[in-house]
């Protein structure tokens, strides 16, 4: 699936040497980041080519999503890695844009390469990238297309951009509607606080039965939550259910330590009972004065309370997670109380529907508040655990696309169509750039031309014609021309009117990831492999963080990458 070489032998090599000096060391390191960065090429985009990933424990996983790749891959190369930790980056900050970052940093390398041969110091190279990234951002700014959080149609645009090529159409187009769905439920003046998204997968069914719940879907089988109703006959759906939420336990302490109590008599004995029957029946009543018709628990809950509650006809769910509370909180209205003694109606919260459903492989409980909520869930469906899985993934990826798009408030042209923008503007920018970081800037330019050129690529279309064709009508002034990859043929058109949106955070933060990681690779001249034996080494090396530092400790096999020091 990749062309030229075998990555995979650069990427793994183990024992390949001690010690790699000037020329030698930047090689080997470039053709490490490179070969990744080729790995990952054919994945980019709508058009993309799916990998297959087979672990050493046989799981197979097919992909053409480049976080989900790197994370899987064993890549024990450190300048290879380094550009893994750049795009790990990139995924957690924005939450997309990971193989454009390293497609990018892998060619930034191949233009440094021959700017090094032409004579170029190294530290000439880094500093026209840093400057070149920096009038890019400046330039990307000035290109931005509003998006208000209200635009549901746009941010469609944006969450289908941001998760085409994973699926089919329908799919793409089933998944950012409620993915915008969901975001837009909780969207508060502009801000969107994912905290209050849960993403539930269960495999056993198809895609399409993937449903957005106004509130929360807790999968029993991987929290401690468990309903606990002993009598048989209570509903498993509950239409209007006034929900307490207790941050405690209901049971009596056991005795332990301090203030143990024997039991030496009978009458101990009855006394007890009597006094854990008057405790449990005023548990009980607590919860049925306040009007509960489901009761949340943290903790335990005593067989007796369990059995009382349920002949007064009220669910009781206990050990429901801290973190489980305040949704349900957030999704009833409810405010949990720190001991049921303190219950009041006014604590409780009210939920459209309480349910526990069977979903085949696991039971969920599902609170749903109704519209207005603080709190949303998207209970994924897929085949297999790996698909629902999988479909996590993006999904997680386009929450935090779409959050990023809100909260800027503003997208940028995708399909390659802003790299050739920011290209363009490069080589104009360049020409007034002194002294030889001009030719870094140039080379920065060139580099961008990567991304329409792959995608133009991945569609069968002619790289060279398309970019040529591109530049044209830039020139003419056609700023939003780029791929429109996303009918069967694909062509060259407005990419704006065509929907390939993606937030201007992604974008920027792509091309700055990218420098970074070329830079960092571009500015080491040495690379020494220090072995466990070396124990002062180690030691010297043990704290060292950063320019100079262990870049990664490999299981008894450190590396050390050391950076030129002279300018
Ligand atoms: P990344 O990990 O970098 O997000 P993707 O495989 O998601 O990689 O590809 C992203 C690239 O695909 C971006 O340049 C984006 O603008 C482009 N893209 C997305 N949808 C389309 C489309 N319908 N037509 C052309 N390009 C698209
Ligand atoms: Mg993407």
């Amino acid at each position: 699936m990749t062309n030229g070489g075998n990555p995979q032998q650069v990427l793994s090599r183990r024992n390949g040497f001690h010690r790699l000096d000037g020329r030698d060391a930047q090689a080997d390191n470039v053709a490490a980041a490179r070969a990744l960065s080729e790995t990952i090429k054919t994945t980019l985009g709508p058009k993309g080519l799916d990998k297959l990933l087979v672990s050493s424990d046989g799981t197979i996983v097919v992909t053409n999503d480049g976080a989900s790749i790197v994370d899987r891959m064993e890549i024990v190369h450190p300048a290879a890695k380094s550009i893994v930790e750049v795009a790990a980056q990139q995924d957690s900050q924005v939450g997309d844009g990971t193989t454009s970052a390293i497609v990018l940093a892998g060619e930034l390398l191949e233009e440094a390469e021959s700017l090094l041969e032409k004579g170029l110091h190294q530290t000439t190279i880094a500093r026209g990238y840093t400057l070149a990234a920096e009038r890019a951002r400046d330039t990307l700014d000035e290109r931005t297309i509003p998006v208000a959080p209200d635009d549901r149609s746009r941010l469609r645009t944006v969450a289908r951009t941001a998760i085409t090529g994973k699926w089919d159409r329908e799919a793409s187009d089933f998944l950012a509607e409620k993915t915008v769905a969901a975001v837009r439920a909780i969207e508060r003046d502009g801000t969107v606080d994912l905290k209050r998204i849960t993403r539930t997968a269960i495999p056993g069914s198809s895609y399409y039965d993937s449903e957005l719940v106004e509130g929360l879907v807790i999968d029993m089988e991987s929290s401690s939550t468990t309903p606990v109703s002993p009598e048989p006959g209570l509903p498993d759906v509950f239409e209007d259910a006034t929900v307490a939420l207790v941050d405690d336990q209901l049971t009596i302490e056991t005795a332990t330590g301090q203030g143990a109590v024997t039991l030496e008599s009978p009458e101990d004995v009855r006394d007890l009972r009597e006094y854990e029957q008057e405790v449990y029946e005023r548990y009980v009543d607590r919860i049925t004065d306040a009007g509960a018709d489901v009761v949340f628990c943290q903790k335990s809950i005593d067989d007796m309370v369990r059995y009382l509650l349920a002949k007064a006809g009220i669910l009781a769910v206990e050990r429901t997670r801290q973190d489980e509370l305040e949704k349900i909180g957030r999704a009833t209205g409810a405010s949990p109380v720190g001991t049921v003694d303190d219950l009041r109606a006014t604590d409780t919260g009210l939920a459209r529907r309480v349910e526990r459903r069977d979903l085949g492989p696991t039971e969920v409980a599902i609170v749903d508040g109704g519209p207005g909520v603080d709190q949303v869930s998207l209970l994924l469906r897929g085949g297999t655990q790996q698909v629902a899985d999988e479909t996590k993934r993006v999904v997680d990826g386009c929450f935090h696309v779409l959050s990023r798009a809100i909260e800027d408030g503003a997208v940028v042209p995708g399909g390659g169509a802003m790299e050739i923008h920011l290209a363009r503007d490069l080589r104009e920018y360049a020409a007034n750039v002194p002294g030889r970081e001009q030719l870094a800037v140039e080379a920065f330019a060139d580099a961008l031309e990567v991304i329409p050129r792959t995608l133009a690529a991945s569609a069968g279309l002619d790289p060279i014609d398309a970019i040529v064709e591109l530049r044209a009508r830039h020139h003419d002034g056609d700023h939003a021309a780029g791929l429109r990859l996303e009918e069967e043929s694909g062509r060259i058109g407005d990419v704006v009117e065509g929907g390939i949106l993606e937030p201007r955070a992604v974008t920027e933060r792509a091309i700055a990831s990218a420098a970074e990681a070329a830079n960092v690779i571009v500015r080491v001249d040495e690379v020494v492999a220090v072995t466990r034996e070396e124990g002062e080494h180690e030691h010297e090396h043990e704290h060292e963080h950063g320019p100079g530092g262990v870049v990664e400790s490999t299981e008894g096999y450190p590396w050390a990458v050391g950076h030129s020091m002279g300018h």
